[in-house]
């Protein structure tokens, strides 16, 4: 299909359908384009063939979606680009680098550049015929982006530049830079700037190529000499280049995060079949984990991003979970290779230690991971609400902490009823704030057992206990609060063994029971319970993702109570919270509770074994790490019994042991990838509104 072709059709398809034609178009031409997906090492050959493949996208219309059509586009979204960039990455195209640029840059553009200067310069950047840099950073400048020194001076009906800008992107190979300059007096710092565009083949640039630590000479510094910049070429107001830059930065943080996300599980699917140390498989399995919650995250964001195109202060997390996944994951391929990348041989792991090599860049390039959490700090936890308020969750939460008792509370809430129904969306989510109250409130209630009596059949009503320690110790942990059940279900390395609670006579008091009794009590014919695979597969699914919502109750409610404290105590003359090490425990925490909520809410659109256990699996770690971090941030007080902080960190802890610990999860999770080489994906592009909702199935080609 010609360019052509294209545009007399408009406007484009649904993503999912454009991403399903383009899948077919790539599939079609896989052969013609196998040297386009070489990732050549040298960063010459590197430019020039991501220039040949933008120039093949954009000749068959492809380039030119999801973009608007006053800048030479097809029409549609970002949520059009989301499916472009993974049918790339999945049919194993290298990350388009230059032309990152296009999610960085282009966006700013499109809102604040001038029409007529961005109807030409535009559809040439989309048809691959000239790249674009970013000059932000000084030699004076760099997290205070705001006391930058390159001037520009009005003279006449054009702009002077003189400065000098360094840490610049694939400058080397630029044509256009997009560059934030001081137009306001030296002291008035973010007021000040304003944005333009800049020639830099103009008289007066000069340009010196930087080589990164990996080799690759992608940064240059630029040098502006009495540089001559047309009025036009101003981005945004005079003075008003602060909320460009912040609009830009908070793209480059958001939805280069999916882009990129979608590259490295290519790459995790890539090098994991080859891994064999168990301890290794087990790092898989939490690298599946992270990228499974940065997918979900990012999709949020790309979602956010189609409705009302404003990246919020949110994007400081994404860019965070995105660093942490990616050097948790290079560092995993590192590990699992049998000489490390440092050593490697072929062309193949030369880029790999890359890579490996680049990741320590993430948390430095478009802002800091210390300057992240201040924002995040700042921007979502400091005098704000910072859990959202959901109805659901709202009238769980009074249910559950109603002097009657929390079961009381469930049968006010008519949870029985609700969960007879879970096809049903507003059911899901009204199981789902049932635990987080839970969690929250740290009452004991029948929800789990009632929930999986749902899918266990009429009239049984469990106690789960879970084999401790990977199978290997023959202590049985049962919940408590369930002595009352019929049935004692132990979920082990065997599978599950069920048991008729009657003939376990001393179930009343206690809370560590032996396998072997239960075994034994298995053994005797007339106590022993089966149930099908299928129906544990379901049951096990639904309790692992209703334990990761009690956890997620859990960590939001040590969270908040972190985050009071530190900002009521004062120490040193000034609440806790002005303090920055106390901050970044805040942030920190915050991040991770983030990834929790973002993986329950993916469980729940499909409640599928995958989704499931991966939330289950991010529970797990979450509920430690807030935990630790929230103790901190609360002193002595945290360490005692005087502190409800406890309650809800036992809680975190204990539910981990039920359903499959996470370093268990982690090794198993790990161990299917490594079987079939397919990290599993949770939202799937079709899964956008207006859609049927796809299975959960992973997919990898
Ligand atoms: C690979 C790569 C690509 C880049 N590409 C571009 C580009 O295309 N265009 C561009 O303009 N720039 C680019 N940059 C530059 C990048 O934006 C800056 O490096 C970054 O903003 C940090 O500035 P700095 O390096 O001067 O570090 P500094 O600001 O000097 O910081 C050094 C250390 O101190 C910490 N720190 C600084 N201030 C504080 C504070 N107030 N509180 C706590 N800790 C603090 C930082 O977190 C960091 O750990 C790139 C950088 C890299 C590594």
């Amino acid at each position: 299909m010609t360019q052509n072709e294209f545009s007399s059709v408009a406007p484009p398809a649904s993503p999912a359908d454009e991403a399903s034609t383009f899948r077919s178009w790539l599939e079609d031409r896989r052969d013609d384009l196998a040297e386009l997906r070489v990732l050549h090492v040298e960063a010459d050959d590197r430019v020039d063939l991501l220039r040949r493949l933008q120039k093949t996208l954009h000749e068959a219309g492809w380039a030119t979606l999801g973009w608007p059509e006053s800048v030479g586009g097809r029409g549609g979204n970002i949520l059009h680009r989301a499916a472009i960039y993974e049918e790339l990455a999945l049919a194993g195209y290298p990350p388009r680098f230059v032309y990152e640029h296009l999610e960085v840059l282009l966006p700013s553009l499109v809102k604040y550049g001038h029409p007529d200067l961005m109807a030409e310069l535009l559809p040439r950047m989309l048809r691959g015929d000239e790249t674009w840099s970013q000059g932000f950073s000084e030699p004076g400048a760099g997290s205070d982006l705001a006391s930058l020194r390159t001037r520009a001076t009005r003279d006449g009906d054009h702009w002077v530049l003189n400065g000098h800008k360094i840490w610049t992107s694939w400058s080397k190979w630029a044509k256009w830079c997009l560059l934030i300059a001081r137009t306001g007096t030296p002291e008035s710092r973010h007021r000040g700037l304003t944005m333009f565009v800049v020639d830099l083949e103009a008289p007066g640039v000069t340009l010196t190529p930087i080589n990164q630590s990996n080799g690759s000479p992608e940064l240059a510094e630029i040098f502006f000499e009495n540089v001559t910049v047309p009025a036009n070429a101003l981005v945004g107001e005079v003075d008003g280049g602060w909320e460009v830059a912040m609009y830009l930065l908070s793209c480059e943080r958001g939805s280069y995060a999916w882009q990129r996300n979608t590259y490295i599980a290519q790459r995790l699917a890539e090098f994991a079949p080859k891994v064999v140390e168990p301890s290794d498989i087990e790092r898989l399995g939490n690298s599946v984990a992270d990228v499974f919650a940065m997918r979900s995250r990012s999709w949020s964001t790309m979602v956010e991003l189609a409705a009302d195109g404003r990246p919020g202060p949110q994007s400081a997390v994404n860019k965070a979970m995105l660093g942490d996944a990616e050097q948790y994951l290079f560092e995993t391929a590192d590990r699992a290779h049998p000489s490390g990348y440092m050593w490697a041989p072929t062309a193949r792991e030369e880029v790999m230690q890359e890579e490996l090599i680049f990741t320590h860049a993430i948390p430095i390039w478009g802002g800091t991971r210390q300057i992240q959490n201040i924002t995040i700090f700042r921007q979502l936890i400091s005098g704000q609400n910072s859990t959202p308020t959901d109805e659901y969750l709202d009238a769980a939460l009074a249910a559950m902490t109603d002097p009657a008792g929390a079961n009381s509370g469930l049968e006010t809430l008519g949870f029985a009823d609700v969960v007879a129904d879970l096809d049903d969306l507003d059911n899901r989510r009204a199981v789902s704030a049932v635990f987080q109250a839970a969690g929250r409130s740290g009452e004991h209630t029948s929800a789990l057992a009632t929930l999986l009596s749902s899918v266990l059949g009429e009239g049984v009503t469990l106690a789960l206990a879970t084999e401790n320690l990977g199978g290997q110790s023959t202590r049985v942990i049962v919940d408590a609060a369930a002595t009352g059940a019929s049935t004692i279900v132990l979920d082990s390395a065997d599978g599950w063994i069920a048991v008729d609670a009657e003939a376990v006579s001393w179930l009343d008091d206690v809370q560590f029971l032996s396998k072997d009794r239960l075994v034994a009590g298995v053994a005797d014919t007339s106590a022993a319970i089966s149930f099908d695979a299928e129906t544990v597969e379901r049951a096990t699914a639904l309790g692992r993702w209703a334990l990761a919502c009690e956890t997620l109750g859990a960590v939001d409610a040590m969270f908040e109570a972190a985050a009071q404290h530190t900002a009521d105590r004062e120490q040193f003359g000034a609440p806790l919270n002005s303090f920055q090490a106390v901050q970044f425990m805040l942030a920190e925490a915050h991040i991770a509770r983030t990834s929790l909520r973002e993986v329950c809410d993916t469980a729940s659109r499909t409640l599928a074994p995958v989704p499931t256990t991966l939330a289950k699996l991010i529970a797990g770690r979450v509920g430690r790490r807030v935990g630790k971090e929230t103790l901190q941030a609360l002193g002595a007080i945290g360490f005692t019994e005087e502190h409800p902080h406890h309650g809800w960190y036992h809680r975190a802890l204990t539910i981990d042991a039920v359903l499959g610990r996470s370093v268990e999860l982690a090794r198993h999770v790990g161990a299917d990838l490594v079987r079939t080489g397919v990290v599993p994906v949770g939202v799937e592009i079709a899964d956008l509104p207006g859609h049927q909702a796809a299975s959960s199935a992973a997919r990898s080609r």
